[in-house]
């Protein structure tokens, strides 16, 4: 499997994985959202019920009212009750029986009209006090029963005198019962005297019928409980009532919007919906439904918390097209999520096809680009070996002919001429002396040029004792001119570094051989002083400054190119070819450094750079003053001959390794190295012998050297 591949099944697992959470988190807020919604129309739903069923009781107590204000209506029932007074109460006796029959007569044309008109279905007059049934105009032949412990509708109308209503179970039906008390004119008493009470009922199934009507998508139904039905209703309307609708799960169906109600009772699950209230959701065939169920109370149980619940209402309502959406947009959302991830997926893959194909022509130049480099480099290295060749060639070829010039001006100088002649022969040979002087720097700038700063290796040396020998060499040229020359070290100059200590010493004698040049008198002073140290390396800066004539400021920069001098008649009489600071400043350059000048017209210059060194390691360090040590020892309690014969022998030694071409021929230094284990030392010496010949292997020749040379030191 390819890279490209593996990112891309990696790329494309995060991608799904992403856009199916997405679509998970969204489905599931979604579902949130219509749960939420669905229990928020089933309490609508519940709230909607009740106020049919307030308006429903209301609609009674209307009709109640208007038969109680009739005045026949008054004049027969306080003759009824008159009469069954008479006659011992209960169902009273003929007499009783006439006035009943002609309320019956006279209230049955009116219930006809108003029950049409408003839909109730039952008309009872009670007597009070408390209540004995009088007359049912819907079952004229049952009367005269006590209803004291059944209808507390009635029994508190005819008590307190007052309207009431409220669900109540009778003797034969339960109905939505509006009672109102019936008072009449009693002609011999002369004053309106109560009678009893007047109650018109309605059903369940009538209220839930208008119910429907209103909300069509709602269905109801409403569940009495066995035992309210068994406590209120005679026996024998109760047994006939199981015989024809046995009670399920211990209710009967009062009354129902639809038929599903006996299908939905019939299930096993349905219990939770009838005890548990609040909403539910059912599926039932194709469909899902959503219920709520509230708990029914009758008058009594409405008066009184202790009575139990008279029965169950369920509201129902179908969401199949609801749930069916919400699942549609599921399905829609998991659809547009893949399709996203295909076009993503295309995109990815041919981005990927396209950055790869970026990368492969990028990595294709790139490899073109370091072989041509590569080509290059090689072009680069042939050409500056053909150039040190040439150059090789060339010093030998122009040194040779005026060396021969100046031995044989030389020679002929020596011999007798006259004053002519000789005045010819020295021009000769102080031209000469000037052309040799010129040919060889111009050598070195070429040789400069062509030695890359990286060909140039490292060795460690002790830059106090460069300074020490760098000056040394100008003592009579400084004495000839009577200039002071003077060296001045700053504290903490390492007494180690490692650089390139040949070009160095080239570079100051370029800028001292100036500084005496451009004096007349005064002080030379060659400084070195450690500017800053972090870590393992250390920076140093040399400068030479004399109290010659100085450098007019506007030239100050123009020094540094080829063949420069500064105008004047005593720069020219000076002499020089004007390379010498191009010449000090291009190895400058190699090194890492920048020479720079400050300098006031008579009063002197001033020429300095800095140069990075790496510190060296404390145990080179340390190898020297293990050495010391071993030579003081040696002084008193060994023979410091034998000790001394040894030291002068590394020294020859080292002395061979000196000069450019010696450090470049690692046969040379490995044989030096070898002869050093071969050779026997005293055993105070050996350890360090060992680390010297360590120091060779390495190419650390100054540090050898220093070493020796401090080991001389001591000794001598
Ligand atoms: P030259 O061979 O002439 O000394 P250099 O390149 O060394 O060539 O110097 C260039 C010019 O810079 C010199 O000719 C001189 O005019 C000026 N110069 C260099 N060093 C000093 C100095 N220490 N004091 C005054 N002038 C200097």
């Amino acid at each position: 499997m390819t890279l490209r591949t593996k990112i891309f099944l990696l790329l494309s697992a995060v991608l799904l994985c992403s856009i199916m959470s997405y679509v998970w988190v969204y489905a599931r807020l979604d579902q949130q959202r219509l749960m939420a919604g669905l229990s928020q129309r089933a309490e609508q739903a519940t709230f909607a019920f009740k106020a049919e069923l307030d308006s429903t009781e209301l609609r009674m107590l209307q009709i109640a009212t208007v038969v109680a204000h009739d005045p026949k209506v008054q004049q027969l029932f306080l003759l009824g009750k008159k009469a069954v007074e008479m006659e011992g109460g209960g169902a009273g006796g003929n007499l009783s029986a006439q006035v009943r029959q002609a309320l019956f007569d006279h209230v049955q044309e009116k219930q006809k009209v108003l029950a049409e008109e408003f839909g109730f279905r039952q008309l009872l007059f009670h007597l009070g006090p408390g209540s004995l049934s009088f007359l049912r105009v819907h079952r004229p032949e049952k009367f005269g029963d006590r209803l004291d412990k059944v209808r507390y509708t009635v029994v508190t109308a005819n008590g307190e005198q007052k309207s009431t209503v409220g669900f109540e179970t009778g003797r034969i039906l339960s109905a939505i019962r509006g009672v109102i008390p019936v008072y009449a004119f009693d002609g011999s008493a002369k004053e309106k005297v109560h009678v009893g009470a007047l109650d018109a009922g309605t059903s369940f199934a009538s209220m839930l019928s208008l119910f429907h009507k209103n909300r069509p998508w709602l269905n109801a139904a409403v569940l009495l409980s066995r035992e309210h039905l068994q406590t209120n209703i005679w026996p024998d309307f109760f047994d006939q009532m199981v015989k024809e609708h046995p009670f399920v799960k211990g209710f009967r169906i009062e009354g129902t919007t639809s038929s599903k109600i006996k299908a939905f009772l019939a299930r096993n699950d349905f219990s939770k919906i009838l005890t548990d209230p609040g909403h539910h959701l059912l599926q039932y065939g194709e469909n899902l439904f959503s219920f709520t169920s509230f708990s029914l109370r009758d008058f009594l149980g409405e008066k009184d918390p202790a009575q139990p619940d008279a029965g169950v209402v369920i509201i129902w309502r179908d969401v199949s097209t609801e749930i069916a959406a919400y699942h549609n947009n599921v399905r829609k959302l998991i659809l547009y999520g893949l399709i996203l991830f295909v076009l993503i997926e295309l995109l990815m893959f041919y981005g990927l096809k396209l950055m790869t194909k970026g990368l492969q022509v990028e990595l294709e130049q790139t490899r073109k680009h370091d072989a041509a480099s590569e080509n290059a480099r090689l072009v680069a290295e042939e050409s500056s070996r053909l150039k040190t060749e040439f150059l090789g060639n060339m010093s030998h070829e122009l040194r040779t002919p005026m060396n021969a010039i100046m031995g044989l001006g030389q020679l002929l100088s020596d011999t007798p001429l006259d004053n002519r002649q000789q005045n010819f022969i020295t021009k000769i040979n102080h031209s000469s002396k000037k052309l040799l002087n010129l040919i060889n720097e111009v050598l070195l700038i070429a040789e400069v040029d062509t030695q890359p700063a990286e060909a140039l290796i490292s060795e460690s040396y002790s830059p106090t004792q460069l300074l020490n020998q760098s000056i040394e060499k100008f003592a009579d040229q400084a004495k000839a001119k009577g200039v002071n020359l003077k060296v001045d070290f700053s504290a903490g100059v390492p007494s180690l570094v490692n650089g390139h200590p040949a070009q160095l010493e080239q570079i100051l004698s370029q800028l001292l051989g100036n500084a005496i040049k451009f004096s007349q008198g005064g002080e030379v002073t060659l400084s070195l002083r450690r500017l800053d140290q972090s870590g393992d390396s250390v920076v140093l800066e040399y400068a030479v400054s004399d109290q010659g004539i100085g450098i007019p400021a506007e030239q100050q920069q123009q020094i540094f190119q080829s063949f420069y001098q500064v105008d004047g008649s005593k720069t020219r009489a000076n002499g020089g070819t004007g390379l010498g600071l191009t010449i000090a400043q291009k190895i400058c350059r190699q090194l890492g450094g920048n020479i720079t000048v400050e300098s006031a017209l008579g009063q002197g210059s001033r020429f300095s750079f800095q140069l990075k060194y790496k510190t060296f390691a404390k145990d080179s360090e340390g190898s020297i003053a293990g050495i010391n040590e071993v030579i003081s020892a040696a002084k008193t309690e060994h023979d410091v001959a034998q000790v001394m014969g040894a030291i002068s022998e590394i020294d020859q030694l080292l002395q061979r390794l000196d000069g450019p071409l010696a450090k470049m021929q690692p046969k040379l230094c490995q044989d030096i190295g070898d002869e050093l284990k071969t050779k026997q030392w005293p055993d105070n010496v050996s350890a360090d012998i060992e680390k010297l010949t360590n120091m060779i292997f390495n190419y650390r020749f100054s540090e050898a050297r220093e070493v020796v040379v401090r080991l001389k030191k001591v000794i001598l």
